[in-house]
């Protein structure tokens, strides 16, 4: 079955009709890929479902629940996490710094330990073993940073986690690393949403991919099989 149903959205910005009436579904551990040239709606698709746009029209439900469309906080959005393009994680703060923080936005620092070993693991489930929990992210290059939001996404117990055109400003090396953390993710039993606009990684990495076009979902189609004309 899916783990996240959004059915219907609808986002108008004066005259402009940003999103006309998108649905789509992502199964718990699916790798889900948004294409879409520029203007299709992905990005305000996006800000509908981490709270940062309310629709509209149109329902987002997790599991059973459904979302609450004016809630920003991860938790009271049914797990929904978004790892921005512009990324907010803070570089002059510590690794551990930085994951404290992403627990205080979740409102856990009181409700459970935010200790070391925890966020060790998250570390290492992204694959920044190497990374030490005292150093600064200014130290660290951007592709690692990238991979902090991750696990600082997973730290908030997330459902969905939506990376909005992560691989866009990392070499192939940094996105290599991307890939293996995205598909940790979905292995953990996550549903993920990748903006895409590289048809290579949308193939590698994705088991189904949604098509925008003027604001509207044109299709929804698994990967596997799909053969693209050069
Ligand atoms: P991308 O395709 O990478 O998402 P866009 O150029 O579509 O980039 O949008 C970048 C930002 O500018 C988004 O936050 C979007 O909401 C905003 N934006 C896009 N078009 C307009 C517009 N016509 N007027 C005001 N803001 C816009
Ligand atoms: P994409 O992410 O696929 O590039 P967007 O969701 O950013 O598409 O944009 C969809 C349409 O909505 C575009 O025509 C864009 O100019 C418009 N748009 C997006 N954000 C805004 C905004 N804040 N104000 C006005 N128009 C916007």
């Amino acid at each position: 079955g899916e783990l996240v149903r959004v059915d219907g959205l609808v986002k108008s910005y004066g005259s402009t009709r940003a999103v006309r009436g998108a649905s789509f579904g992502i199964a718990p551990g699916e790798i889900h890929a948004l294409c879409g040239h520029n203007g299709a709606g992905k990005s305000t698709v996006v800000k509908m479902l981490s709270g940062q746009e309310v629709p509209d029209d149109g329902t987002i439900r997790v599991g059973a629940e459904v979302v609450d469309l004016r809630s920003r906080r991860v938790a009271q959005r049914g797990g929904i996490a978004l790892v921005d393009q512009e990324l907010s994680v803070v570089p002059t703060l510590t690794v551990a710094e930085n994951l404290l923080l992403g627990d205080i936005k979740a409102s856990w620092v009181n409700r459970r330990r935010t200790s070391g070993v925890r966020f060790r693991t998250l570390l290492d489930s992204v694959g920044l073993g190497h990374v030490g929990l005292d150093q600064r992210l200014s130290e660290l290059g951007i592709g690692e940073r990238q991979l902090i939001e991750i696990a600082r996404a997973l730290g908030q117990d997330a459902r969905l986690v939506i990376l909005d055109e992560p691989t866009a400003t990392l070499s192939d090396v940094e996105s290599a690393y991307v890939y293996t953390a995205v598909r940790s993710v979905a292995a953990a039993g996550c549903a993920v949403l990748f903006v895409s606009h590289r048809l290579g990684e949308v193939l590698d990495l994705s088991d189904r991919v949604t098509v925008m076009r003027d604001g509207a979902v044109v299709a929804t189609t698994p990967v596997a099989g799909l053969t693209i004309d050069s």
